[in-house]
């Protein structure tokens, strides 16, 4: 089988930049403890808990500043350069455009934006704290962090769908750094040559569809697997 013509799909979470220092829920320290997921996104309640789901996110962006795009996401990005790469993130972190990645699909949404419930229009506000400024499009006072909460529609999933439903046997996947917990992808794909790189085996990703698995740091697979895909594209 060659994988010459084929494309490049990458499919990340939190792993990949759990690397560069970014906390999780799952890892449950340091800022993190202190908020509940189910307050501070959810759907449902979120203007309910409005001041503190926004202080929660104005503390994110505050240690988003703080680190740095990691190997794994500079190898991401080389790649880009070299062959036609699909770059689908879980992640609602910047560090894949920090690393130079152009048109990333952020699944989740993305921590520097706000977004205005009522005119949909997108602000962003970099590193800053929200500090309770109306929407500059229609004036509404609420804005929401834009990031897909709990029991929220995830409107570029169609998207994510489209691409793994149109793969070819010539295609390669990359999957990194994900338990397959809020997105089923081994569920969702089909053809191609798949990757694998997880810290820890996960029960919701099931190894054995992989052709090629490397269970360690992303910072320490991602050498290797780019040397892996430059073979297959050879
Ligand atoms: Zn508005």
């Amino acid at each position: 089988m060659s994988f010459k013509n084929g494309k490049i799909v990458i499919f990340s979470g939190a792993g990949i930049s759990a690397e560069s220092g970014i906390a999780t829920f799952r890892d449950g320290n340091g800022l993190w403890a202190n908020y509940d997921p189910e307050v501070v996104c959810n759907y449902t309640n979120w203007l309910t808990n409005y001041d503190l789901v926004h202080k929660f996110y104005n503390l994110r962006r505050e240690e988003l500043k703080k680190v740095e795009p990691n190997i794994a996401h500079k190898l991401i990005k080389k790649l880009s350069d070299e062959f036609s790469v699909i770059n689908i993130t879980q992640n609602v972190d910047d560090l894949f455009e920090r690393a130079g990645c152009k048109d990333v699909i952020h699944l989740h949404g993305n921590l520097l934006e706000l977004k205005c419930p009522k005119c949909k229009e997108i602000i962003n506000i970099n590193y800053e704290s929200y500090n309770f400024i109306p929407c500059r499009k229609c004036g509404s006072e609420k804005l929401k962090p834009n990031i897909v909460f709990f029991y929220e529609e995830a409107p570029k999933y169609r998207e994510m769908y489209q691409i793994f439903d149109s793969l070819s046997s010539e295609d390669i996947i990359l999957v990194v750094g994900t338990s397959g917990e809020v997105v089923n992808v081994c569920g969702i794909m089909n053809k191609g040559y798949k990757i694998l790189n997880n810290l820890n085996s996960s029960r919701m990703i099931n190894e054995s569809i992989f052709d090629s698995l490397y269970l360690e740091s992303s910072s320490s697979a991602m050498p290797k697997i780019y040397d892996e895909i430059r073979k297959l594209k050879s």
